[in-house]
C-alpha cells in the first residue's frame, strides 16, 4: 500500500478488483491486524452489536495505514472504538458474547443501548415526511420549500460505514428506524403537485450503492419535469469505492445516465462526502473524478468535523485545496449531529469555528465556496459565523443557511458564548429572550 504521492502512480486498473465487503464477522481478524489484544477485540465486537460496521477491501488495503492503526484516522473512520459507548453497556454485551449467549439476548441488549442514542435526530421520522394523496410518501423528506430528499429502498447501505454516521440507524436491524421508498412514480407525482420543488436529492445510505438500472428508474421520470433544476446524489462512493465509476460493470452506463441528466437541461450535482485528504490520493479516485466531471456533472464536497479524525485546520485546508485542484467544489463543513456516539466525536462549536476559519483563510477564493461550520438542526441549517464581543457580552454570531421558514434565512442572530456548547440545543439567546426560530410556524406541505 502506498499513501504518499509517488512520482509514478500505480496503473488505475490494477486496483479494479471486484467489490468485497467486510462485516462484523471479519472484525476480530481485522482488529488483530491493528494489534489489539483479545479483550480489546471483544469490546469492539460488543460495540459492533449496537452500531453498524461494514468496510471493504479497497478501504482496508488502499486507504488505512495499518502501521499507524488503531490511531490512523481512516482506521478510526470505519472501525468501532471501545469507548464509543458507555463502559457498562460494553462490558455487559462483551459478557454476553464471551459466554455465547443466544442471539436474541444479545440483540435485545443492543436494542436497549441504541434507543438511548437518539437514533433519529431532528425528529426525522415524524417531522419531515410529507402527506400526499391517501397517506404519507414513504422514503421522502420535504423540509425546505425548494428541495426534497428521497431515500430509495435499494440505496440503504454504503460501500463502507463511517463510525460517526448520523444515519447509522438506517443500517442496524431496526425496521422502525428506517426511511425508504421505492415508488418512483409517486415521487414524480408528488413533485408535479408541488411545483416549487426544483431540487431532488437522492440519499441513503448511499445512492451510489444502486446499480445503474435501478437508479435510472428513479431519475428518468424526473427528466421530463420542467420545474426540476437539479438532481443531487449524496454519496461517499468516491472515497470508499471509486471503482464504481471506473471498472465496475455498470460504470460506463452510470456515466451515460449522468450525461442524460445534463443533456435534459438539469444540473447533476454529485454530493461527494470526503472526510480526510487521504481519501483523495489514490489514482483510482482521480480517474473517477475525471470521468464523472466528463459527463458535465458538478462534484460538490462535504463532510462533518469529527474529533480524532479531521479536527485540524490543516486537514481541511488540504482537502479543500486538493478538491479545488481536482475540479471539485467545496460545499459544506458540518457539525457532528446529536445522535449515535456523538460525545465521542463532538467538537465544541467555538473550536469548530476556529478550525473552519483557520482553514478558510488559507485557501483561495475558489475554495471559499464552502460554508460552515453548519448544524443541521430541527429548524434548519445554522452556521456559526464567529465568536465576538458585543456590548460587553461574548457571543456567537449565527445565521440560517437553510430554514423551514425561509424568511429567517440569512438573518444574523446571537447566542451567549459557551465554550462547551456542541449543538444548537446547548445555546441560550443573547440580547433577546428567545431565538427567532422558536416562534416559527412550521409550514404545512399538504
Ligand atoms: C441540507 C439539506 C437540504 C439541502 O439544503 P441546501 O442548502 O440546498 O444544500 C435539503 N433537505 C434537508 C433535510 C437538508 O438537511
Amino acid at each position: 500500500m502506498t499513501l504518499v504521492n509517488d512520482a509514478a502512480p500505480p496503473a488505475v486498473r490494477s486496483t479494479g478488483r471486484k467489490f468485497r465487503a467486510y462485516t462484523a464477522k471479519h472484525l476480530d481478524e481485522l482488529t488483530a491486524r491493528a494489534g489489539l489484544s483479545a479483550d480489546q477485540r471483544l469490546a469492539i465486537r460488543a460495540v459492533a452489536t449496537v452500531l453498524p460496521f461494514r468496510t471493504n477491501s479497497y478501504v482496508v488495503e488502499e486507504l488505512i495505514d495499518w502501521s499507524a492503526a488503531p490511531d490512523d484516522p481512516i482506521y478510526r473512520l470505519v472501525f468501532p472504538q471501545e469507548d464509543m459507548l458507555p463502559a457498562d453497556d460494553v462490558a455487559h454485551i462483551a459478557g454476553l458474547l464471551r459466554r455465547q449467549a443466544p442471539r436474541q439476548e444479545i440483540e435485545a441488549a443492543a436494542h436497549r443501548v441504541r434507543m438511548r442514542l437518539n437514533p433519529h435526530p431532528a425528529g426525522q421520522l415524524e417531522l419531515n415526511v410529507p402527506s400526499f394523496g391517501d397517506g404519507v410518501v414513504p422514503g421522502m423528506q420535504h423540509k425546505y420549500d425548494e428541495t426534497v430528499l428521497y431515500f430509495p429502498k435499494q440505496g440503504q447501505t454504503c460501500h463502507a460505514y463511517c463510525t460517526y454516521c448520523f444515519r447509522w440507524a438506517q443500517f442496524v436491524g431496526e425496521p422502525d428506524l428506517k426511511l425508504a421508498g421505492d415508488d418512483a412514480l409517486q415521487l414524480r407525482d408528488y413533485l408535479v403537485a408541488h411545483p416549487r420543488v426544483t431540487n431532488v436529492l437522492f440519499t441513503g445510505g448511499d445512492a451510489m450503492i444502486m446499480g445503474e438500472p435501478v437508479l435510472r428508474r428513479y431519475v428518468e421520470p424526473l427528466l421530463e419535469l420542467e420545474q426540476i433544476e437539479s438532481i443531487r446524489i449524496g454519496t461517499k462512493s468516491l472515497a470508499y469505492w471509486p471503482q464504481k465509476f471506473v471498472t465496475d460493470p455498470d460504470a460506463d452506463a452510470m456515466l451515460r445516465l449522468f450525461e442524460q441528466v445534463v443533456n435534459a437541461g438539469k444540473s447533476l450535482a454529485f454530493m461527494a462526502h470526503f472526510s480526510h485528504p487521504r481519501e483523495l490520493e489514490p489514482a483510482m479516485v482521480r480517474e473517477a473524478v475525471r470521468r464523472i466531471r466528463g459527463t458535465g456533472a458538478v462534484i460538490r464536497t462535504q463532510a462533518p468535523l469529527i474529533r480524532s479524525i479531521n479536527d485540524d485546520p490543516k486537514v481541511w485546508e488540504t482537502m479543500w485545496r486538493t478538491q479545488t485542484r481536482m475540479g471539485m467544489v467545496p460545499y459544506y463543513m458540518f457539525v457532528e449531529r446529536d445522535t449515535g456516539p456523538r460525545d465521542y466525536f463532538a467538537v465544541p462549536l467555538g473550536r469548530a469555528y476556529e478550525i473552519f476559519r483557520d482553514a478558510y483563510r488559507h485557501v483561495s477564493g475558489l475554495a471559499r465556496t464552502v460554508r460552515g461550520p453548519s448544524m443541521s438542526a430541527t429548524p434548519g441549517k445554522v452556521c456559526v459565523d464567529g465568536v465576538l464581543e458585543l456590548a460587553g457580552e461574548k457571543v456567537f454570531a449565527l445565521h440560517f443557511i437553510q430554514c423551514r421558514d425561509s424568511d429567517l434565512v440569512g438573518r444574523p442572530f446571537f447566542a451567549k458564548y459557551d465554550p462547551a456548547a456542541v449543538w444548537l440545543d446547548d445555546l441560550k439567546p443573547a440580547f433577546a429572550d428567545r431565538f427567532p426560530f422558536e416562534d416559527m410556524a412550521v409550514p404545512d406541505r399538504r
